[in-house]
C-alpha cells in the first residue's frame, strides 16, 4: 500500500490546479488519473469547442494563458495550456490508475485503484462533474435507422455533411454543435423541450462573465431583474423563434437548477435566418420520422443527444449520502468541507465560470489542508 499525505483523484483542470496549489503550500501529495494524459476530457471534446468563458477568468492558479491566445481559447489551446501547466509545476500524475473504491478506515482514506492501493490523510475528489454521459432514452429510438449519439462522442460536423440532423437539447454544447453542423454542410434542427434563458457571450465588447462577476454579488433575483431589459433588447422575444422563455432569469437558473444558461455564440442569429430549425420536445420516433409533442413530425438521418451528464458516481466514494450535498454549493458554503480530510473540487456550477471557481477553490483547499496540518502538529 502506498502512503501519501494528500491523494488527488483526477488530473484534469481541477486536479492540476490542486497539484500546483498543494506544491505552493509545500504539502506532500500524489495525483492519480485513470487516463494516460492530463486534461483527458479536453482532448476528447468535439473539435469546434472554444471556452465560453473568456481567458482572463479561465486561468488556473499561478499561471495565465499566454498573451498570444485569443480571448476565447479553442479546445486545442486549452489542451496546450494544461500540458504547459503540468510541465511548469512538474506535476507527475500516476496515469492509468482508476480509483474503484474509496473508504474511510480509522483516521485515513483507503483508495483502491486499478493500479494499487493508497492510504492518505486527505483526499480530494477532482473527478469532474461531466464524466458520465446521460443515457439516451427516446421512445421508439430502436426503430431509427441512422446514428444516435451523445454529444460526448460527437467530434465534428464533417461526418454529417448533407444530412438532416436533429440535436436534442439547448445547452451550450447543443448550440455550438448545431452551428458546427450548419457550417459543415448539414441541415441541423434542434428539439427543445424546456424553457430556456439565453445571454450574450459579450455585451458591447465586454465578456458577459466579467459583468456577471460584479452582478453575482447581488441576490440572483435582483441581478436578473437588472439585466432583463438588456436581454430583451439584444434577443427580442425568443418565443417568436419557437423557444419558451424560463419564468426566472439566468442567475436564478444557475442558483436553483445548477445549470449554465446558453451563452449565445451565434445560434440565435442562425435560427432567425432559418439555418437552424427549432422543434419542441420529442414524443416518439418511428423509423426515420421523429414525432414531436405538438403533433409536428420531420425526417432525420442522425440524432445528436446533447442531454448532459450525470453527477459524481456516489458508488465510488463510500461516505454518508448527506455529504454529497456539498456538490451543489460553492466551497465557502459547503457544510462538510474538509471534514475527515475529504474535499470536492470542480463540482459546483456558479455564475462566474466553472474554471474560475476551480482555480479559487483549489487554492482554498490547499490552504485549508495546510492549516489542518499545522493545527495537528501543534496538538502533538
Ligand atoms: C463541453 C464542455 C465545455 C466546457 N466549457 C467550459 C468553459 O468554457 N468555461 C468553464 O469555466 N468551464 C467549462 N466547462 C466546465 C468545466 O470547467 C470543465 O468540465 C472542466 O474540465 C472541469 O474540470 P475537472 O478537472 O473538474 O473535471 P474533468 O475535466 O471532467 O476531469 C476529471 C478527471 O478525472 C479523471 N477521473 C474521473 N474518474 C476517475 C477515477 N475514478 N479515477 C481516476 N481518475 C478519474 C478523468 O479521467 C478526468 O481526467 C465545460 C465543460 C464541458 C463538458
Amino acid at each position: 500500500m502506498k502512503q501519501t499525505e494528500v491523494l488527488v483523484i483526477g488530473a484534469s483542470v481541477s486536479g492540476l490546479a490542486l497539484a500546483a496549489s498543494l506544491q505552493k503550500q509545500g504539502i506532500d501529495y500524489l495525483i492519480i488519473e485513470k487516463q494516460a494524459q492530463v486534461g483527458a476530457p479536453w482532448r476528447q471534446h468535439y473539435e469546434r469547442l472554444h471556452l465560453h468563458t473568456n481567458k482572463r477568468v479561465s486561468n488556473l492558479p499561478f499561471k495565465k494563458f499566454g498573451s498570444e491566445i485569443p480571448r476565447y481559447p479553442s479546445r486545442r489551446q486549452v489542451v496546450s495550456y494544461l500540458d504547459d501547466y503540468q510541465k511548469t509545476f512538474h506535476i507527475h500524475p500516476i496515469f492509468d490508475s482508476e480509483a474503484t473504491s474509496i473508504r474511510r478506515e480509522q483516521d485515513h482514506w483507503i483508495t483502491e485503484t486499478s493500479n494499487g492501493i493508497y492510504q492518505s490523510k486527505y483526499l480530494v475528489m477532482a473527478t469532474g462533474a461531466f464524466g458520465k454521459p446521460r443515457q439516451i432514452l427516446i421512445k421508439g429510438m430502436e426503430s431509427f435507422p441512422g446514428r444516435i449519439l451523445h454529444s460526448a462522442v460527437y467530434k465534428t460536423g464533417e461526418a454529417f455533411k448533407a444530412q438532416r440532423v436533429l440535436i436534442v437539447g439547448f445547452g451550450n454544447s447543443a448550440c455550438e454543435i448545431a452551428i458546427d453542423l450548419y457550417e459543415q454542410g448539414a441541415s441541423p434542427s434542434m428539439s427543445v423541450r424546456s424553457p430556456v434563458n439565453i445571454i450574450p457571450r459579450d455585451v458591447a465588447g465586454i465578456p458577459i462573465l466579467e459583468i456577471s462577476q460584479l452582478m453575482s454579488r447581488l441576490p440572483a433575483r435582483v441581478a436578473d431583474l437588472l439585466s432583463a431589459p438588456l436581454m430583451r433588447m439584444i434577443f427580442g422575444d425568443i418565443t417568436k423563434l419557437g423557444l419558451q422563455k424560463k419564468t426566472y432569469g439566468a442567475f436564478e437558473e444557475i442558483e436553483k437548477d445548477g445549470k449554465i444558461p446558453v451563452l449565445d455564440i451565434g445560434v440565435v442569429k442562425h435560427i432567425r435566418k432559418g439555418h437552424i430549425k427549432v422543434f419542441c420536445g420529442i414524443d416518439h420516433i418511428a423509423g426515420n420520422t421523429v414525432h414531436f409533442a405538438d403533433g409536428k413530425k420531420a425526417e432525420f438521418d442522425s440524432i445528436v443527444a446533447c442531454i448532459g451528464y450525470d453527477r459524481v458516481d456516489t458508488g465510488l466514494l463510500k461516505v454518508e449520502q448527506e455529504r454529497f450535498e456539498d456538490l451543489d454549493v460553492c466551497l465557502d458554503r459547503q457544510q462538510y468541507c474538509g471534514k475527515d480530510g475529504l474535499y470536492f473540487c470542480g463540482f459546483w456550477v456558479g455564475p462566474t465560470g466553472q474554471i474560475r471557481e476551480i482555480a479559487v477553490d483549489a487554492v482554498k483547499i490547499a490552504k485549508d489542508i495546510s492549516i489542518k496540518q499545522h493545527a495537528l502538529r501543534n496538538t502533538r
